[in-house]
Protein backbone atom coordinates (compact mmCIF):
# COMPACT_ATOMS: atom_id res chain seq x y z
CA UNK A 1 0.00 0.00 0.00
CA UNK A 2 1.26 3.24 -1.08
CA UNK A 3 0.26 5.98 2.14
CA UNK A 4 1.35 8.69 -0.24
CA UNK A 5 -0.20 8.39 -3.34
CA UNK A 6 -0.36 12.37 -4.31
CA UNK A 7 3.35 11.86 -5.03
CA UNK A 8 2.81 9.28 -7.00
CA UNK A 9 5.54 6.38 -5.59
CA UNK A 10 8.69 9.70 -5.91
CA UNK A 11 10.62 10.07 -2.38
CA UNK A 12 12.78 12.77 -2.50
CA UNK A 13 16.20 14.10 -1.28
CA UNK A 14 18.41 16.88 -2.03
CA UNK A 15 22.26 16.75 -1.85
CA UNK A 16 24.14 19.51 0.23
CA UNK A 17 26.77 21.10 2.07
CA UNK A 18 26.88 21.53 5.68
CA UNK A 19 27.90 25.22 6.52
CA UNK A 20 28.32 25.09 9.81
CA UNK A 21 28.49 29.25 10.05
CA UNK A 22 29.06 29.54 13.81
CA UNK A 23 27.91 27.05 17.13
CA UNK A 24 28.05 30.35 18.90
CA UNK A 25 24.62 30.82 20.65
CA UNK A 26 22.19 32.94 22.97
CA UNK A 27 20.60 30.33 23.89
CA UNK A 28 21.14 27.01 26.10
CA UNK A 29 19.40 23.82 24.78
CA UNK A 30 19.49 20.91 26.99
CA UNK A 31 19.74 18.62 24.20
CA UNK A 32 22.41 20.37 22.53
CA UNK A 33 26.00 19.01 21.87
CA UNK A 34 26.41 21.94 18.80
CA UNK A 35 26.55 24.95 20.90
CA UNK A 36 29.72 26.01 22.55
CA UNK A 37 31.31 29.13 24.45
CA UNK A 38 33.79 30.90 23.39
CA UNK A 39 36.55 29.52 25.49
CA UNK A 40 35.41 25.92 24.79
CA UNK A 41 36.01 24.60 21.03
CA UNK A 42 33.91 27.76 19.46
CA UNK A 43 34.19 28.57 15.97
CA UNK A 44 33.25 31.11 13.72
CA UNK A 45 33.56 30.65 9.84
CA UNK A 46 35.23 32.83 7.68
CA UNK A 47 34.02 33.95 4.12
CA UNK A 48 37.07 32.30 2.91
CA UNK A 49 36.23 28.98 4.49
CA UNK A 50 32.56 28.91 3.80
CA UNK A 51 33.28 29.47 0.25
CA UNK A 52 35.66 27.19 -0.08
CA UNK A 53 33.34 24.84 1.02
CA UNK A 54 30.66 25.55 -1.17
CA UNK A 55 33.15 25.45 -4.29
CA UNK A 56 34.16 21.81 -3.40
CA UNK A 57 30.55 21.34 -3.11
CA UNK A 58 29.50 22.86 -6.76
CA UNK A 59 32.25 20.48 -8.19
CA UNK A 60 30.71 17.31 -6.16
CA UNK A 61 27.05 18.23 -7.77
CA UNK A 62 25.67 19.48 -4.84
CA UNK A 63 22.77 22.04 -5.17
CA UNK A 64 22.32 22.91 -1.46
CA UNK A 65 24.15 25.61 0.55
CA UNK A 66 22.38 24.92 3.66
CA UNK A 67 23.82 27.54 6.10
CA UNK A 68 23.00 27.11 9.68
CA UNK A 69 23.95 28.56 13.29
CA UNK A 70 23.66 29.50 16.68
CA UNK A 71 20.84 32.35 17.48
CA UNK A 72 22.07 35.59 18.12
CA UNK A 73 25.71 34.69 18.11
CA UNK A 74 26.37 38.73 18.53
CA UNK A 75 25.92 38.04 22.10
CA UNK A 76 29.16 36.88 22.57
CA UNK A 77 32.11 38.92 22.52
CA UNK A 78 33.97 36.87 20.12
CA UNK A 79 31.27 36.54 17.36
CA UNK A 80 31.34 41.01 17.38
CA UNK A 81 35.31 40.42 17.06
CA UNK A 82 34.53 38.49 14.14
CA UNK A 83 32.38 40.22 12.34
CA UNK A 84 34.14 43.20 12.46
CA UNK A 85 37.40 41.73 11.35
CA UNK A 86 35.15 41.00 8.48
CA UNK A 87 33.90 44.13 7.49
CA UNK A 88 30.13 43.53 8.64
CA UNK A 89 28.22 45.09 11.41
CA UNK A 90 25.81 41.44 12.41
CA UNK A 91 25.28 38.28 11.61
CA UNK A 92 22.29 38.77 9.59
CA UNK A 93 24.57 41.35 7.05
CA UNK A 94 27.61 38.52 7.12
CA UNK A 95 24.96 35.83 6.11
CA UNK A 96 23.52 37.74 3.27
CA UNK A 97 26.73 38.23 1.78
CA UNK A 98 27.32 34.74 2.41
CA UNK A 99 24.60 33.63 0.55
CA UNK A 100 24.58 35.99 -2.44
CA UNK A 101 28.41 34.62 -3.14
CA UNK A 102 27.39 31.39 -2.73
CA UNK A 103 24.17 32.13 -4.97
CA UNK A 104 26.94 33.57 -7.83
CA UNK A 105 28.69 30.10 -7.80
CA UNK A 106 25.57 28.33 -8.71
CA UNK A 107 24.51 26.49 -5.10
CA UNK A 108 21.32 27.55 -3.74
CA UNK A 109 21.11 28.20 -0.17
CA UNK A 110 19.00 27.54 2.71
CA UNK A 111 19.71 29.67 5.65
CA UNK A 112 18.28 28.53 9.71
CA UNK A 113 19.39 30.99 11.68
CA UNK A 114 16.72 30.84 14.50
CA UNK A 115 14.70 33.86 15.77
CA UNK A 116 14.63 36.36 12.87
CA UNK A 117 12.71 39.71 12.11
CA UNK A 118 10.54 40.41 9.18
CA UNK A 119 13.30 43.09 8.17
CA UNK A 120 16.13 40.30 8.50
CA UNK A 121 13.73 37.49 6.67
CA UNK A 122 13.18 40.23 4.19
CA UNK A 123 17.00 40.99 3.77
CA UNK A 124 17.70 36.88 3.52
CA UNK A 125 14.62 36.25 1.18
CA UNK A 126 16.49 37.59 -1.72
CA UNK A 127 19.32 35.12 -1.74
CA UNK A 128 18.03 32.20 -0.46
CA UNK A 129 15.78 29.73 -2.41
CA UNK A 130 14.19 28.43 0.72
CA UNK A 131 14.87 28.79 4.82
CA UNK A 132 13.91 27.36 7.50
CA UNK A 133 13.10 27.03 11.82
CA UNK A 134 12.21 24.16 13.32
CA UNK A 135 9.18 24.51 16.04
CA UNK A 136 10.43 22.14 17.58
CA UNK A 137 7.08 21.58 19.92
CA UNK A 138 4.31 24.02 20.37
CA UNK A 139 4.30 23.75 24.10
CA UNK A 140 7.00 25.13 26.81
CA UNK A 141 9.36 22.41 27.69
CA UNK A 142 12.10 22.26 30.70
CA UNK A 143 14.85 21.76 28.37
CA UNK A 144 14.23 25.11 26.93
CA UNK A 145 14.18 27.22 30.20
CA UNK A 146 17.48 28.87 29.50
CA UNK A 147 16.35 28.82 25.71
CA UNK A 148 14.44 32.23 25.22
CA UNK A 149 14.68 31.85 21.37
CA UNK A 150 12.72 28.31 21.50
CA UNK A 151 9.10 29.96 23.35
CA UNK A 152 6.73 28.46 20.60
CA UNK A 153 5.40 31.38 20.08
CA UNK A 154 7.80 33.44 19.62
CA UNK A 155 8.72 30.79 16.87
CA UNK A 156 5.04 30.15 15.32
CA UNK A 157 5.48 34.42 14.58
CA UNK A 158 8.67 33.66 12.83
CA UNK A 159 7.03 30.84 10.54
CA UNK A 160 4.18 33.62 10.17
CA UNK A 161 5.86 36.18 8.78
CA UNK A 162 7.64 33.69 6.52
CA UNK A 163 4.45 32.94 5.28
CA UNK A 164 3.36 36.38 4.86
CA UNK A 165 7.16 36.96 2.65
CA UNK A 166 6.20 34.27 0.80
CA UNK A 167 9.90 32.28 2.05
CA UNK A 168 9.42 28.07 0.97
CA UNK A 169 9.63 27.43 4.50
CA UNK A 170 11.10 24.08 6.68
CA UNK A 171 9.87 23.91 10.03
CA UNK A 172 8.89 20.21 11.96
CA UNK A 173 9.35 18.75 15.80
CA UNK A 174 12.14 17.46 17.57
CA UNK A 175 10.31 14.09 19.30
CA UNK A 176 11.77 13.02 22.74
CA UNK A 177 12.50 15.95 24.40
CA UNK A 178 9.85 15.70 27.35
CA UNK A 179 6.80 16.49 24.88
CA UNK A 180 3.54 14.61 25.09
CA UNK A 181 2.17 12.74 22.39
CA UNK A 182 -0.77 15.55 22.70
CA UNK A 183 1.57 17.74 22.42
CA UNK A 184 3.18 16.49 19.05
CA UNK A 185 -0.90 16.80 17.72
CA UNK A 186 -0.78 20.28 18.71
CA UNK A 187 2.65 21.31 17.07
CA UNK A 188 1.84 19.84 13.84
CA UNK A 189 -1.66 21.45 14.10
CA UNK A 190 0.11 24.91 14.48
CA UNK A 191 1.78 24.30 11.46
CA UNK A 192 -1.26 23.15 9.43
CA UNK A 193 -2.85 26.24 10.83
CA UNK A 194 -0.25 28.32 9.45
CA UNK A 195 0.06 26.90 6.20
CA UNK A 196 -3.80 26.57 5.95
CA UNK A 197 -3.02 30.56 5.97
CA UNK A 198 0.06 31.38 3.79
CA UNK A 199 0.42 28.01 1.89
CA UNK A 200 4.08 28.49 2.64
CA UNK A 201 5.24 24.46 4.81
CA UNK A 202 7.28 22.80 2.01
CA UNK A 203 8.23 20.40 4.47
CA UNK A 204 7.63 19.11 8.06
CA UNK A 205 10.55 17.32 9.39
CA UNK A 206 10.23 14.47 12.03
CA UNK A 207 13.37 14.73 14.12
CA UNK A 208 14.33 12.21 16.99
CA UNK A 209 16.28 13.60 19.51
CA UNK A 210 20.28 11.99 20.03
CA UNK A 211 21.98 12.32 23.53
CA UNK A 212 24.87 14.13 23.40
CA UNK A 213 27.86 13.69 25.89
CA UNK A 214 28.12 16.63 28.09
CA UNK A 215 24.55 17.48 28.33
CA UNK A 216 22.24 17.80 30.47
CA UNK A 217 20.57 14.91 28.46
CA UNK A 218 23.64 12.96 28.18
CA UNK A 219 21.83 9.83 29.50
CA UNK A 220 17.97 9.86 28.42
CA UNK A 221 17.09 7.58 25.53
CA UNK A 222 16.47 8.16 21.96
CA UNK A 223 12.53 7.91 21.20
CA UNK A 224 11.64 4.52 20.35
CA UNK A 225 10.90 2.91 16.67
CA UNK A 226 7.16 3.04 17.77
CA UNK A 227 6.90 7.05 18.80
CA UNK A 228 9.13 8.08 15.53
CA UNK A 229 6.69 6.03 13.33
CA UNK A 230 3.58 6.78 15.03
CA UNK A 231 4.43 10.98 15.08
CA UNK A 232 5.46 10.53 11.06
CA UNK A 233 1.97 9.03 10.70
CA UNK A 234 -0.11 11.33 12.73
CA UNK A 235 1.83 14.25 10.70
CA UNK A 236 0.75 12.62 7.32
CA UNK A 237 -2.85 12.01 8.50
CA UNK A 238 -3.16 15.72 9.74
CA UNK A 239 -1.34 17.15 6.39
CA UNK A 240 -2.00 14.57 3.67
CA UNK A 241 -0.49 17.01 1.49
CA UNK A 242 3.15 17.75 3.20
CA UNK A 243 5.91 16.66 2.56
CA UNK A 244 7.05 15.03 5.68
CA UNK A 245 11.19 14.28 5.86
CA UNK A 246 12.88 12.31 7.96
CA UNK A 247 16.55 12.74 8.62
CA UNK A 248 17.96 9.77 7.24
CA UNK A 249 21.53 9.32 9.35
CA UNK A 250 19.09 9.07 12.24
CA UNK A 251 17.31 6.37 11.06
CA UNK A 252 19.85 3.78 12.40
CA UNK A 253 22.07 3.72 9.70
CA UNK A 254 25.28 2.99 12.19
CA UNK A 255 23.33 2.97 15.69
CA UNK A 256 20.20 5.37 15.19
CA UNK A 257 16.92 4.59 16.38
CA UNK A 258 14.86 1.99 14.71
CA UNK A 259 18.58 -0.38 13.82
CA UNK A 260 19.02 -0.45 17.53
CA UNK A 261 14.90 -1.95 17.50
CA UNK A 262 16.35 -4.72 15.55
CA UNK A 263 15.89 -2.87 11.80
CA UNK A 264 18.78 -2.58 9.04
CA UNK A 265 19.05 0.61 7.26
CA UNK A 266 16.83 -0.85 4.67
CA UNK A 267 14.36 -1.74 6.79
CA UNK A 268 14.10 1.45 8.33
CA UNK A 269 13.90 3.69 5.44
CA UNK A 270 10.91 0.97 4.17
CA UNK A 271 9.45 1.70 7.81
CA UNK A 272 9.17 5.45 7.79
CA UNK A 273 8.12 5.36 4.21
CA UNK A 274 5.34 3.42 4.62
CA UNK A 275 4.09 5.22 8.17
CA UNK A 276 3.83 8.17 5.74
CA UNK A 277 7.39 10.02 4.81
CA UNK A 278 8.22 11.13 1.44
CA UNK A 279 11.49 12.85 1.74
CA UNK A 280 15.01 11.80 3.23
CA UNK A 281 16.28 16.13 3.40
CA UNK A 282 19.66 16.94 2.53
CA UNK A 283 22.42 14.24 2.59
CA UNK A 284 25.97 15.00 2.27
CA UNK A 285 29.26 13.89 1.08
CA UNK A 286 31.69 16.41 2.00
CA UNK A 287 30.55 17.41 5.27
CA UNK A 288 29.17 15.85 8.40
CA UNK A 289 25.57 16.79 10.14
CA UNK A 290 27.16 19.29 12.79
CA UNK A 291 24.53 18.70 14.83
CA UNK A 292 23.91 14.37 15.23
CA UNK A 293 28.38 13.98 14.05
CA UNK A 294 27.62 10.35 15.89
CA UNK A 295 25.41 9.84 13.12
CA UNK A 296 26.70 9.45 9.54
CA UNK A 297 24.65 10.29 6.22
CA UNK A 298 24.19 7.36 4.19
CA UNK A 299 25.93 7.94 0.84
CA UNK A 300 23.68 8.31 -2.27
CA UNK A 301 23.49 5.27 -3.66
CA UNK A 302 22.80 3.62 -0.56
CA UNK A 303 19.92 5.70 -0.03
CA UNK A 304 18.32 5.14 -3.79
CA UNK A 305 18.49 1.49 -2.88
CA UNK A 306 16.89 1.46 0.28
CA UNK A 307 14.06 3.64 -1.15
CA UNK A 308 14.21 1.43 -4.61
CA UNK A 309 14.13 -1.75 -2.27
CA UNK A 310 10.64 -0.41 -0.44
CA UNK A 311 9.14 -0.13 -3.87
CA UNK A 312 9.57 3.97 -4.18
CA UNK A 313 11.14 5.95 -6.72
CA UNK A 314 14.54 8.26 -5.48
CA UNK A 315 14.28 11.53 -6.93
CA UNK A 316 16.66 14.28 -6.54
CA UNK A 317 15.39 17.85 -5.23
CA UNK A 318 16.67 21.18 -4.65
CA UNK A 319 16.24 22.97 -1.73
CA UNK A 320 13.26 24.50 -2.68
CA UNK A 321 10.56 21.84 -3.19
CA UNK A 322 8.83 21.27 -6.50
CA UNK A 323 5.26 22.57 -5.56
CA UNK A 324 7.40 25.90 -5.16
CA UNK A 325 10.07 25.74 -7.69
CA UNK A 326 8.01 26.89 -10.58
CA UNK A 327 6.18 29.78 -8.54
CA UNK A 328 7.58 32.71 -9.10
CA UNK A 329 5.80 34.37 -6.11
CA UNK A 330 7.77 32.37 -3.91
CA UNK A 331 10.93 33.51 -4.81
CA UNK A 332 13.77 36.37 -5.40
CA UNK A 333 14.61 37.32 -9.78
CA UNK A 334 18.05 36.45 -8.41
CA UNK A 335 17.13 32.89 -6.69
CA UNK A 336 14.97 32.26 -9.83
CA UNK A 337 17.48 33.11 -12.43
CA UNK A 338 19.37 30.44 -10.79
CA UNK A 339 16.55 27.81 -10.16
CA UNK A 340 15.46 27.77 -13.75
CA UNK A 341 19.12 26.60 -14.38
CA UNK A 342 18.63 23.59 -12.17
CA UNK A 343 15.23 22.15 -12.54
CA UNK A 344 13.56 20.08 -14.36
CA UNK A 345 9.76 20.05 -15.99
CA UNK A 346 8.65 18.20 -12.67
CA UNK A 347 10.32 20.66 -10.61
CA UNK A 348 13.13 18.06 -9.32
CA UNK A 349 16.66 18.42 -10.36
CA UNK A 350 17.09 18.24 -13.57
CA UNK A 351 19.54 15.83 -15.22
S1 LIG B 1 19.83 23.61 19.72
FE1 LIG B 1 20.17 25.46 18.48
S2 LIG B 1 19.23 27.09 19.70
FE2 LIG B 1 19.54 25.39 21.10
S3 LIG B 1 21.56 25.77 22.01
FE3 LIG B 1 21.88 24.44 20.26
S4 LIG B 1 22.40 25.83 18.60
FE4 LIG B 1 21.41 27.06 20.20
Amino acid sequence: MNPNPQFGRDVSYSRNVFLPITNLCRNCCFYCGFRRDSNDGAWFMSPEEVLELAEQAKAAGCSEALLTLGERPEVHAEARGKLEEFGYENTVDYLKSLCERTLELGLLPHTNAGLLSERELRHLRRFNASMGLMLECAAELPVHRNSPGKNPKLRLEVIEVAGKLRIPFTTGLLIGVGESPEDRAHSLLAIRELHERYDHIQEVIIQPFVPKPNTPMANCPRPSTKELLATVAMARSLMPQMNIQVPPNLLGHNGGVIQRGGYGFKKAVKAVLLAGANDFGGISSLTPDFINPEDPWPSVAELRAAIERAGFVPRERLPIYPRYARDERFMSREVRKRVLQLVDEDGYRAG
